[in-house]
């Protein structure tokens, strides 16, 4: 029986696999910002104008007020730090223009060049903000039925491209998600916010405890994910939790409130 288990494991996939593969050939070497027709030694790079159009991240001011200088990429400024539970944000780019469109292509055209570049765009944004590197990258999850809709975790994808270009071990399945938080559409942004922050569990705390644990995302909208899965963390033991996402909507903490009925991480 287990056997059988086992075989069916590797079929699967074995045939996940196979549809990467696939959708690999539906996109023949392009610009991943675009779509345009590339010669394939620059596959995977992006054409000139979407480079020109890609949003750099801010130089070295607070994820929390957007205003205040911290002297390191990430971190949070004397005054915000505490407030929340991330002790880092880390973007690799304002969610706008080229780094729009990469996020789109990949998460919904299932454009993998697109979501490889992200990832790349990541690592070395998470290698120059913490020198020291971590212990652990966790995606954040998905929630099963959209998992079941979309058939890959984009989260899940860009953990394992920064873990593999930083020499990192990555848990996949570190952080469960409670239930589906598109059910709190109705709610009161403050309620709905503080449902969603405890959406988030550690699965097995003992292989959390005492690590410096950084959660992988593609966008980050008003941070309450964020917030939510950072928390858990610490819930469990760790000793520093922070994010890392590949595009960040710029909203300074105090409209973050205010705009808690953006969607969030749709
Ligand atoms: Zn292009
Ligand atoms: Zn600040």
């Amino acid at each position: 029986m287990s056997r059988l288990r086992s075989l069916g494991r590797g079929l699967v996939s074995g045939a996940t696999r196979f549809a990467a593969d696939a959708r690999d050939l539906i996109f023949p070497p392009h610009c991943p910002g675009c779509g345009a027709a590339r010669d394939p030694r620059s596959a995977g790079e992006l054409c000139d104008p979407c480079r020109r159009d890609l949003p750099l991240p801010e130089a070295w001011l607070c994820p929390g007020c957007g205003i205040a200088g911290t002297g390191g990429a990430g971190a949070f400024c004397p005054g915000c730090r505490g407030r929340c539970a991330p002790d880092a944000v880390i973007h690799a780019a304002a969610y706008a223009g080229t780094a729009r469109e990469l996020v789109r292509r990949f998460k919904y055209r299932a454009d993998f060049t697109a979501g490889r570049l992200l990832g790349r765009l990541l690592a070395e944004r998470v290698a120059a903000a913490l020198p020291g590197g971590v212990d652990l990258l966790v995606p954040v999850p998905l929630h099963r039925r959209r998992l079941g809709a979309r058939g890959f975790n984009q989260a899940a994808l860009i953990a394992r491209d920064v873990g593999r270009r930083l020499v990192t071990r990555v848990d996949l399945a570190a952080l469960a998600r409670g239930r589906d938080t598109r059910t709190l559409a109705g709610l009161h942004p403050e309620e709905r916010a503080s449902e969603l922050a405890g959406a988030f569990a550690a699965r097995r705390p003992e292989r959390i405890a005492g690590l410096r644990v950084l959660v992988c995302d593609d966008v980050l909208t008003t941070g309450t994910t964020a917030e939510g899965c950072c928390r858990a963390l610490k819930d469990a033991g760790a000793v520093w939790a922070g994010i890392a996402v590949a595009a960040r909507v710029l909203l300074p903490l105090a409209h973050r409130e205010r705009h808690a009925a953006l969607p969030e991480d749709a």
